[in-house]
């Protein structure tokens, strides 16, 4: 079997790494980030995504590590009850014990931390571990992210643009509040639109709370832990106790503000010897939770059709048709998530689940 280079260690990064350990394929991932940098926030997994994870990780091990929420709930901003949905196997778990999880299968020889690839590095067959071990791959997966700099290189035309909505997310770990909460999904909303609060428990102790604004309404300009305390508490001052209480008693060490980038329009998921995977491929807004299931998604479709082809152009070519029409499922369900998002409450339609299923 061929020599692979894997650009990134994120969620799409390490799950390659898993299906590749599976088959037995040599492979060297490639991270810009050091170890210790890893973290991040947490996400949503409908089934099929914990399914996915089941055919490479102990599942024990992640269901020891999130949670699986009962319900979706749907409040108007000021605690009213609008709409309940029960949820079938959502699963809330931290993106740092996911990443954890997802790095146990796989030996230390085989990451390079710390190294920021560019083009002119694997054009150059320039992709070497540090020890020297691992060079001149056959073909390079790239699983950079949605801001993939690397794609942006081979694909000059694209247009990556701002979404008309940013995210401020926090994961708390207060006892506390983590007990005030059922095992539930808790959506707010306001009612004019563009401004929501959610909250997801992801264990006994640890909580993550998010707040999606309209970013044409809502500005925020200074981010730093201080400034986005302060701006949570003056914006959501008027809300349902708990979640003032929330935003009050939140440690803001961990506090992030996300901005969301979508491409006008998807580039081919693979050019010569470079194939795309998860959001290098496919930026998926976060309206859909669909981003860590795509991804692995494409994982265990890539692997099965490099493992079936000999030839790696018609592997590529049938990942890519694949994979392709599912997206765009999701694209257009994010796009239809957002569009509703936008709108004041009694404008809402009946589909009330913030997931895109395709
Ligand atoms: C730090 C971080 C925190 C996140 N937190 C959340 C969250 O809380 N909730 C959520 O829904 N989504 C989060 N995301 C996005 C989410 O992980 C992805 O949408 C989804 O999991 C698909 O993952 P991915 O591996 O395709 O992309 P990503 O998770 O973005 O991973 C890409 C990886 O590639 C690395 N990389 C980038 N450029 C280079 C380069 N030139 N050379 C080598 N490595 C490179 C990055 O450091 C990163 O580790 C986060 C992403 C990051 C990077």
């Amino acid at each position: 079997m061929k020599k692979i280079a894997v650009v990134g260690a994120g969620i799409s990064g390490l799950s390659m790494a898993n299906y590749l350990e599976k088959h037995n394929i040599d492979y060297h991932i490639f991270e810009r980030r050091k170890k210790e940098d890893m973290a991040g926030h947490g996400f949503l997994l409908p089934q099929e995504g914990v399914e996915y994870l089941s055919q490479i990780i102990d599942c024990q091990l992640l269901f020891e590590k999130g949670n699986f929420l009962k319900k979706y709930i749907q409040y108007s901003h000021q605690g009213k009850i609008l709409a309940e949905k029960d949820l079938d196997q959502v699963f809330a778990i931290s993106r740092q014990a996911l990443i954890t999880i997802l790095s146990q299968n796989i030996s230390q020889e085989k990451i390079t931390y710390g190294k920021a690839i560019t083009l002119s590095d694997i054009e150059e067959g320039k992709l070497q571990s540090i020890d020297g071990s691992h060079s001149n791959a056959d073909f390079t997966i790239i699983a950079d992210g949605s801001r993939s700099r690397i794609r942006g290189e081979i694909f000059t035309e694209e247009k990556l643009r701002t979404v008309r909505e940013s995210e401020v997310v926090n994961i708390v770990k207060n006892k506390d509040i983590a007990t005030s909460i059922d095992n539930d999904f808790m959506k707010f909303h306001h009612e004019k639109g563009g401004l929501t609060f959610g909250i997801l428990k992801l264990s006994s102790d640890t909580i993550l709370w998010y707040s999606q604004f309209d970013n044409e309404k809502y500005i925020i300009n200074e981010c730093s832990p201080e400034n986005l305390k302060a701006y949570m508490l003056e914006v959501f001052h008027e809300w349902d106790p708990l979640v003032f209480s929330i935003i009050m008693q939140s440690d803001y060490e961990n506090v992030h503000l996300w901005h969301v980038y979508e491409l006008e329009k998807l580039n081919p998921f693979y050019k010569e010897n470079i194939v795309f995977i998860g959001d290098a491929a496919h930026p998926l807004i976060p309206f859909t939770s669909q981003g860590v299931t795509s991804a692995l998604k494409d994982s265990f479709s890539l692997t099965k059709h490099l493992v079936e082809k000999e030839n790696i152009q018609q592997a590529f070519k049938e990942y890519e048709e694949e994979r392709k029409p599912e997206i765009e499922t999701h694209i257009k369900n994010g796009r239809t998530l957002l569009n509703q998002f936008l709108l004041p409450l009694d404008q809402y339609t009946e589909n009330i689940l913030p997931i895109s299923y395709k």
